[in-house]
């Protein structure tokens, strides 16, 4: 190691930055303050998972990050660029900022395989046979290889949430964020998506994860992000958050899910 500047082409980040940056975040829904003062950095590889009662804003925050909604004061910056308003810039942002929801959002009409290629061949300019040998790599990853030609209908529930997280994956993101990715799935299919999150994050994927998975929370966080009314009330390690939550709202919160 030196201590020299780093070189050319280092990323922010890999300068020692966040990766994700929010100050003084704020936004309405009409009269409902649903971000109030959102401070929160994101290190290059932390895996932030995101917790707190529905309703609490935890949503509107992921969907703020990747300009899905605007937001009225403070900024964001992602890798040290400021959100983009529109047009490539947004779509590039789009494709740096992965997102995986509860409803997996599979183009219905499209195979396996072509829901993994489309993105990197239209907006990272792949040549198709390379868009399709990488998209093959990353469905082998998440166990879904087989399946590559068949349409997202005849997959369950599981290996359907697993292809929208190759799908963002093919697009080579800086940070993916996750919004209840299991919520919707029957209890048998949530830990062989649970895995695939766990492997991403072993490898380094910089990650917000907002969950009701407390045991992936323990097991995977770096940090544990509690939001209330619009509000982070707490951040500190899982083992911390726990087994010492020290605002009201979060006493309360654990007492109903643990
Ligand atoms: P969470 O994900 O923590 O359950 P959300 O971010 O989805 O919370 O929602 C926070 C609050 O904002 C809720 O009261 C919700 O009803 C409200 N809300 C969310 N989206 C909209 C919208 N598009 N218009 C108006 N209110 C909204
Ligand atoms: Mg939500």
């Amino acid at each position: 190691m030196t201590d020299q500047a780093p070189t050319a082409g280092a990323t922010n980040a890999e300068a020692g930055e966040p990766l994700v940056c929010m100050t003084g975040v704020d936004k309405h829904f009409g009269d409902l303050h649903v971000l109030q003062d959102i401070n929160l950095d994101v290190a290059k590889g932390e895996v932030v998972v995101v917790l707190g009662p529905s309703g609490s804003g935890k949503s509107t925050l992921c969907r703020t990050i990747n300009r899905l909604e605007t937001f009225e004061s403070g900024t964001i910056t992602i890798d040290g660029e400021p959100l983009p308003e529109e047009g490539a810039a947004l779509a590039k942002l789009r494709a740096d900022v992965g997102m995986v929801f509860q409803s997996f959002n599979l183009f219905a009409h499209k195979t396996i395989l072509q829901n993994v290629t489309l993105g990197p061949i239209k907006v990272r300019g792949l040549g198709k046979s390379e868009a399709e040998a990488r998209a093959m790599q990353l469905l082998e990853r998440v166990g879904v290889a087989q399946q590559a030609q068949k349409y997202p209908a005849q997959l369950s529930g599981g290996q359907q949430q697993r292809v929208a997280i190759a799908r963002s994956l093919a697009m080579q993101p800086k940070v993916m964020l996750f919004d209840e990715p299991t919520s919707a799935l029957d209890p048998e299919m949530i830990n062989e998506v649970l895995d695939v999150m766990s492997g991403l994050a072993k490898d380094g994927m910089t990650m917000i994860v907002v969950t009701h998975e407390m045991g992936f929370a323990r097991r995977a966080a770096d940090r544990v992000v509690f939001m209330a009314d619009g509000q982070i009330l707490e951040q500190k390690t899982p083992d911390d958050f726990f087994t010492n939550p020290e605002s009201a709202r979060a006493k309360d919160f654990l007492s109903k899910i643990l």
